[in-house]
């Protein structure tokens, strides 16, 4: 009790090991059921290896560690763990495999343009997490151009229509790219007169905190366009002082700050965890932006929740919250002009 007591912030920063860098943490990242369901004390008997086939897992040791011990529910587990209901039945299986009308939205290799004003960059095929429910399982990554040679298109493609103000630059994770090619590409992107603002959709900072490296705060920092960051987080269990300290870094660089959740059945589909979560969200200058419905995508049908129980959830925030920490719940329709709010 004692040397506890006697300790301050500064003798635990001198103890507690250096943070692996982030590209050390992609590469000794959990790749296995087995692996992934020992260290957190749990039999492999629950992991399917079907599903694992389908989808690999892919989860960083940061991730894992905010999981509990020994619990099949943990509701950060359930987000990666290849379960065996992604291919239980027919139902399970049957559901789109572009439920999204990717394919349909693509307007040069690598753009897709659903919205008005607005395109969308993949900006590269990988994901520096692989999130059971993710529409985008199915699409075809490899395909995805990467670097600047394979950006070239998308960008005279922008260049050459001035309707377009805001670039998304999204995938799979833009941020599991290296910042010297998205220095890059934040260069060139500010070049084009009539883009306006640049938005970054990640999933990165809550899964590998020291991604938000001072490589990375320094192209956020010299962007022209207005910089908005979207993160996805789906429960506040995610939510630890690491990753408020990355997105604190980031709001101090000048982006402003956006999150994004899916409701997930049985996981963050209940008034109060969602409560919690925007709490804790608004407490770090965070906005809760968007609660999607999950798109239907064939092996994540048992993460559909209902459209009564978000409207409930979403009455319970009013109720709770001032009003710009209330989240729109939305659906994605393919060819619709805009998320359809629900
Ligand atoms: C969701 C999405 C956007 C962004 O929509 P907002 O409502 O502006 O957040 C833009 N482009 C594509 C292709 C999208 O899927
Ligand atoms: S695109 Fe986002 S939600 Fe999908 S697997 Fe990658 S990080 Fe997860």
């Amino acid at each position: 009790m004692a040397t506890i007591l006697a300790s301050t912030p500064d003798d635990v920063e001198a103890t507690s090991p250096a943070p692996v860098r982030w590209q050390e943490s992609l590469r000794t990242a959990i790749r296995s059921s087995d692996e992934l369901l020992r260290l957190i004390g749990l039999p492999k008997s629950i992991a399917s290896e079907t599903a694992a086939a389908d989808f690999p897992v892919f989860v960083p040791r940061e991730f894992v560690a905010k999981m509990s011990f020994g619990n099949p529910q943990d509701p950060l587990l359930r987000q990666v763990l290849a379960d065996p209901d992604e291919v239980a039945d027919e139902w399970a299986r049957s559901a789109f495999q572009d439920p999204v009308g990717d394919t349909a939205a693509t307007r040069s290799p690598g753009l897709l343009q659903k919205y008005s004003g607005r395109a969308l960059l993949i900006t590269s095929g990988v994901c520096a997490i692989h999130c059971r429910y993710c529409f985008r399982r199915h699409f075809p990554y490899e395909t995805a151009p990467k670097g600047p040679s394979g950006w070239q298109a998308a960008l005279d493609a922008i260049q050459n229509d001035s309707s377009i103000e805001e670039v998304l630059l999204s995938g799979g994770d833009p941020l599991t790219v290296a910042d010297s090619q998205l220095q890059w590409l934040m260069d060139q992107l500010n070049q084009i007169e009539h883009l306006n603002r640049i938005r970054i959709h990640s999933r990165v900072p809550v899964v590998i905190p020291q991604r938000v490296c001072p490589d990375l705060l320094d192209w956020v920092r010299s962007s022209r366009a207005a910089v908005y960051f979207v993160v996805h987080v789906n429960h506040p269990q995610e939510i630890d002082s690491s990753f408020a300290d990355a997105m604190k870094k980031l709001r101090l660089s000048g982006a402003s700050l956006l999150n994004q959740s899916v409701l997930l059945r049985g996981l963050n589909d209940a008034p109060d965890v969602q409560l919690e979560l925007c709490r804790k969200l608004i407490n770090l200058q965070i906005i809760p932006y968007y609660i999607h419905h999950l798109d239907r995508v064939s092996g994540a049908m048992h993460f559909e929740s209902s459209i009564e129980i978000g409207h409930a959830i979403i009455q319970h925030l009013r109720e709770n919250l001032p009003g710009y920490a209330v989240p729109r719940f939305v659906r994605e329709l393919a060819g619709e002009p805009s998320k359809t709010p629900l």
